[in-house]
């Protein structure tokens, strides 16, 4: 089975890419749960933040640092969200931030 954020990061699938560089591409979530929701995410497959904190610690933070730039463009703050894992919500296992943005939060998260 592929990976479907391979094939976003690979141009296969499209996608609504809001940000790209060599190591990190950010697009629209296709089921937007805020008026902002973005995925970032590494080119390189990894299958969770546990797993690339462990093996690329510095993708790990660059996939902060984008996500944590897509949410500071937003006034009245930003959530960043990394599901990991089946009890974290976790449905596609290419490690990826959601950012949350647009609207009031609530918390705690379902
Ligand atoms: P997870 O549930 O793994 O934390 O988040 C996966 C996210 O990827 C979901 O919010 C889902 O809507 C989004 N998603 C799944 N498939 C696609 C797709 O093909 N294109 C886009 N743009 N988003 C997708
Ligand atoms: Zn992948």
């Amino acid at each position: 089975m592929g990976c479907i954020f391979c094939s976003i990061a690979a141009g296969e699938i499209p996608a609504s890419i809001v940000y790209a560089s060599d190591r990190v591409v950010a697009f629209n979530d296709i089921d937007p749960q805020a008026p902002v929701h973005i995925i970032v995410i590494p080119r390189e497959h990894h299958p969770s933040i546990d797993a690339l904190a462990q093996t690329d610690a510095g993708l790990a933070a660059e996939l902060l640092q984008v996500a944590a730039g897509l949410g500071a463009a937003h006034h009245g703050g930003y959530r960043l969200v990394l599901n990991t894992g089946p009890d974290g919500g976790q449905s596609v296992d290419h490690v990826h931030a959601h950012v949350l943005a647009g609207r009031g939060l609530g918390w705690p998260p379902g």
